[in-house]
C-alpha cells in the first residue's frame, strides 16, 4: 500500500455535507484513507442532497466517486472498505445499476453490528 499524505477532503460542489452525522464522518475518514491509499483522489458526491427517501437526507449516508478509479481497483476499494466497516454497523454498496460509478456507504446497524462500545 501506497502512504501519500492526506490534503483537504475534497466535496463536490453543491453536495450538502453539513447535516451528515458523527459515524459517515468516520466512514468518510477511512475511505479517504483507503482510496489515497491506492494513489486515487477521493470526492464526495453526495451527502444529504439529491436524494428524497433512504439514508442520505437522514445524514445516515454518502456517496464516493469512482469514475476515476479503474474497476479491478474499486473492487479493491470495495472489499477494504466492507472488511472495515461492516462489522461497526455500515453497509457498503456499490455498481448500483442505471447510476454514475460510486460507492455509497450508510449507517444501519443491525443486530451485533455497533459503532461504539464503552468499555472501562
Ligand atoms: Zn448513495
Amino acid at each position: 500500500m501506497v502512504t501519500t499524505a492526506i490534503t483537504a477532503m475534497k466535496i463536490k460542489k453543491g453536495a450538502d455535507y453539513q447535516g451528515l452525522k458523527r459515524e459517515m464522518w468516520f466512514a468518510i475518514g477511512v475511505a479517504l484513507s483507503i482510496i489515497n491509499g491506492y494513489g486515487y483522489k477521493f470526492v464526495l458526491t453526495c451527502g444529504t442532497d439529491s436524494h428524497t427517501t433512504g439514508l442520505h437526507p437522514k445524514g445516515f449516508a454518502v456517496d464516493i466517486r469512482t469514475r476515476h478509479i479503474p474497476l479491478a481497483t474499486e473492487t479493491l476499494i470495495y472489499n477494504d472498505l466492507q472488511t472495515r466497516l461492516e462489522a461497526m454497523g455500515f453497509d457498503v454498496v456499490y455498481r448500483e445499476p442505471n447510476r454514475p460509478r460510486h460507492l455509497h456507504i450508510e449507517y444501519d446497524s443491525k443486530p451485533g453490528e455497533q459503532f461504539i462500545e464503552e468499555v472501562d
